[in-house]
């Protein structure tokens, strides 16, 4: 399989598409981006990165920063995490709050709004936000072997002054008593995480210990126990897509986490891990263009978790 070739192909199947989509905008700093950009990466064991079209420019990748915190929630307090966040598909949008008052003020899952805000809300010690932000930027450089990657401050600015549906899903959890911390400090780590600027060529790097049961393949580095390496896998299969989770399932057959910015993380258990960018988004807040380009990429290399 000559993965190199595989990539060119795709950025000239999708190019009737390019463009397709809504680019987000209720974050103000994300409606600006191009909506013309695409890029893919692919990301093996022997340390190579196939990549093609706008694969190294660093963009905002937004929720996808959601399963890099899981991790390392569930590295810092193990199991009692699902104590307060779930791990059931929510079947509604990622920023909705109906579910939280039936179920008293616990998340359905780690990948919806209020999920990634609990399990951000764990990584915080002694009120410190900015020492958990630091934690996930050292451990993204390291996994990616990429000391440049960092947020990108604009947009978690612009985020945090137009978070009042975040703040509402927050004090709603606080009045359950499901944060440890103070409502704002919670949300500041929360905005910079999801303003997080990595290319698709960093982020298929950085996350490729999810292919390969929690052990980076190229440093031999263990990150992850096997099952909760499976577990994470698990959990963006059903819940990546917020409700468009089964389409996602149903069309490209892998673990996966998409962004608004425009992201998506795919990964390939046993084979290695694909991201993608395209900013204009379906109706879900998945990338358009980026599903097109990961159901092309199964297609060719019949990568799927279902045999
Ligand atoms: N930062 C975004 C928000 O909180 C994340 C949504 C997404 O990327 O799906 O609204």
């Amino acid at each position: 399989m000559n993965l190199a070739e595989i990539v060119k192909e795709i950025v000239a199947e999708i190019e009737p598409h390019r463009g397709e989509g809504k680019v987000a905008d209720y974050i103000p700093a994300l409606a600006c981006v191009d909506p013309m950009k695409f890029g893919i990466a692919v990301a093996t064991p022997d340390g190579e990165c196939h990549s093609a079209g706008d694969a190294d420019e660093p963009f905002s990748v937004q929720s996808i920063s959601k399963v890099f915190t899981l991790a390392l929630a569930l590295q810092k307090v193990g199991d009692d995490l699902w104590q307060r966040v779930g791990r059931e598909p929510s079947g509604s949008a990622f920023n909705s709050i109906v579910q939280l008052e039936h179920e008293r003020g616990i998340p359905r899952n780690p990948l919806i709004n209020a999920g990634a805000i609990v399990v951000t809300d764990h990584l915080i010690d002694n009120g410190d936000a900015d020492a958990a932000i630091e934690l996930l930027l050292r451990v993204l450089r390291d996994h990616a072997e990429d000391q440049s990657i960092d947020i990108d401050y604009d947009v978690a600015v612009s985020e945090s002054d137009t978070g009042a549906r975040n703040r509402s899903l927050a004090w709603f959890m606080a009045s359950f008593g499901n944060l440890e911390n103070d409502v704002e400090v919670a949300l500041s780590a929360y905005f910079r995480h999801c303003a997080l600027a990595l290319s698709c060529a960093q982020l298929a790097r950085a996350a490729l210990f999810l292919a390969f049961n929690g052990e980076d393949p190229v440093t031999g580095e263990r990150i992850l126990t096997p099952q909760r390496c499976r577990r994470i896998n698990a959990i963006m299969m059903s819940c990546g897509h917020y409700d468009n989770s089964g389409d996602f399932a149903f069309r490209i057959g892998l673990p996966g986490k998409s962004g608004v910015g425009g992201g998506i993380l795919a990964i390939v258990p046993g084979q290695g891990a694909a991201a993608t960018w395209s900013p204009g988004l379906n109706e879900a807040g998945t990338s358009r263009v980026g599903a097109l380009a990961l159901e092309a990429l199964v297609a060719r290399t019949g990568w799927s978790v279902f045999g």
